[in-house]
């Protein structure tokens, strides 16, 4: 049996197979940005520009039918609350699995988050736990699809409807993913995309998507995003505005770079979707590894890919799943295969969120002294236990062409899980704290 590489072994993934770079940069991708720059519709709300032929086409391609470009996925939270209703006070459900942007969008809106803890098997919102946390002042749910994968919708939209509360798909990772046969983005009364570089529809910087079918919620973003004024097609500005907007528009070059990108979405995702998979049944083979599960009713974006590890599966009766996880995660490493975890500490216990913090500055807790929000982490036991046990691989396996490099990763998993013996010793002898532990940075290597 082949060494390990962490006894000084060679790696089971070859040097030469290094990911292919993402976003992909086509020469057309090139083209159609030099093409904005020269006609010079640098403007963000040209008339038939880029920016409108981007929402055009994601209003297609999610069946929705209103499409607006704003500057960031953080910014399109905002606005899409902003838009939907929800004002200083209220309360937002928001799963204690997720990028941070999800817990401040309503914040910077002066909104409250309150978290939610997700499903062991999807990592998405548990719609039991959500429905035990809604209070009256709950006025709306984000609904994060989480790595990709949506979200129970259909229990979700029925507790919304119980309660009178909207629903904000967070589809940030979700690009082009479907729920019983429905693409993200209309599943909800708004939705936000982010098209920042790591994400799976990217533009050549920042930029965000909102999605919506109500008319009026559209309006609303379209001028929330240009300074609080109505723009009229054709007719001069008048610079009235109608609310304290903001400014976050995307530019024209951006969604120029995104449109040339749309042109290969869908065979992207496809070819993504057969090399994950085929990654996946040779990994969820071994004994002890948790591979991302996909409910029959929906379709995954494969943004990212979270492995757990189970100690006592694998035939580890004497070590924790939390030192099992992080001595698989050396050894992988050490093979070549880049495991790293993806959100070390539950959002509510994000350090900002703590009493110490929130004292010093003007958050919406301040306005309501009388509520006492506490954020304890120990409500969220699944969030915790998902946080410590498991890894992801990001980013290396969104190109098209890294079949090739996923089936060196499925090696390097088999060789581990084939010298169970080795790593059974290293864990044992491991010092393991959970992630949460120490906000030091790890040294990248
Ligand atoms: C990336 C991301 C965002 C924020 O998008 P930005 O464009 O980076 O602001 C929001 N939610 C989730 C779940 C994300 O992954």
């Amino acid at each position: 049996m082949s060494k390990l590489a962490v006894q000084g072994g060679t790696p089971a993934v070859d040097k030469s197979l290094a990911a292919p770079a993402w976003p992909e940069v086509t020469p057309e991708d090139e083209q159609a940005v030099v093409r904005a720059l020269r006609t010079g519709d640098l403007t963000s709300l040209t008339r038939g520009g880029a920016v409108e032929q981007l929402e055009a086409d994601w209003a297609r391609l999610t069946r929705t039918e209103h499409c607006i470009a704003v500057s960031n996925g953080t910014a399109a939270l905002s606005l899409a609350l902003s838009a939907i209703g929800v004002s200083h006070g209220d309360e937002v459900l928001v799963p204690a699995l997720s990028f941070i942007a999800s817990a401040v969008a309503p914040l910077h809106i002066f909104a409250i988050p309150v978290f939610v803890d997700i499903d062991p098997e999807t990592f998405n919102i548990d719609p039991a736990d959500l429905r035990a946390r809604i209070t009256p002042r709950t006025k709306a749910i984000i609904v994060v699809h989480l790595h990709g994968l949506p979200a129970a919708m259909d229990e979700i939209r029925a507790i919304a409807r119980d309660h009178d509360l909207q629903v904000v798909e967070d589809a940030a990772q979700a690009h082009g993913a479907h729920y019983r046969d429905r693409p993200t983005g209309g599943l909800g009364d708004i939705a936000t995309f982010s098209l920042n570089v790591s994400k799976n529809l990217p533009t050549c910087g920042e930029g965000g998507l909102v999605t919506t079918n109500r008319a009026e919620v559209a309006e609303k973003v379209r001028m929330l995003r240009q300074f609080g004024e109505r723009l009229e097609p054709g007719k001069r500005r008048t610079y009235t505005h109608w609310s304290a907007g903001w400014n976050n528009k995307l530019s024209a070059v951006q969604a120029a770079f995104t449109r040339s990108q749309l042109a290969r979405f869908e065979t992207n995702n496809d070819r993504r979707d057969h090399n994950v998979r085929r990654m996946l049944e040779r990994i969820s083979a071994l004994p002890g590894v948790v591979c991302p599960s996909i409910p029959a009713d929906r379709t995954h974006a494969w943004h990212i890919l979270r492995f757990r590890f189970h100690a006592r599966d694998a035939g580890l009766d004497d070590v924790t799943d939390g030192a099992f996880r992080m001595t698989v995660q050396r050894a992988l490493r050490a093979e070549g295969v880049p495991l790293t975890e993806y959100q070390r500490i539950p959002l509510p216990a994000q350090p900002f969120l703590q009493p110490e913090a929130r004292a010093n500055n003007n958050d919406p807790w301040t306005l309501f002294p009388e509520r006492n929000y506490v954020y304890d982490s120990m409500k969220y036991p699944v969030t915790c236990a998902v946080i410590e046990d498991s890894s992801t691989i990001q980013r290396s396996h969104l190109h098209p062409e890294s079949g090739e490099l996923l089936d060196a990763y499925a090696s390097a998993f088999e060789k581990i899980f084939a010298n169970l013996d080795v790593i059974h010793r290293m864990a044992r002898a491991a010092r393991y704290s959970p992630p949460w532990a120490s906000h030091a940075p790890e040294a990248t290597t």
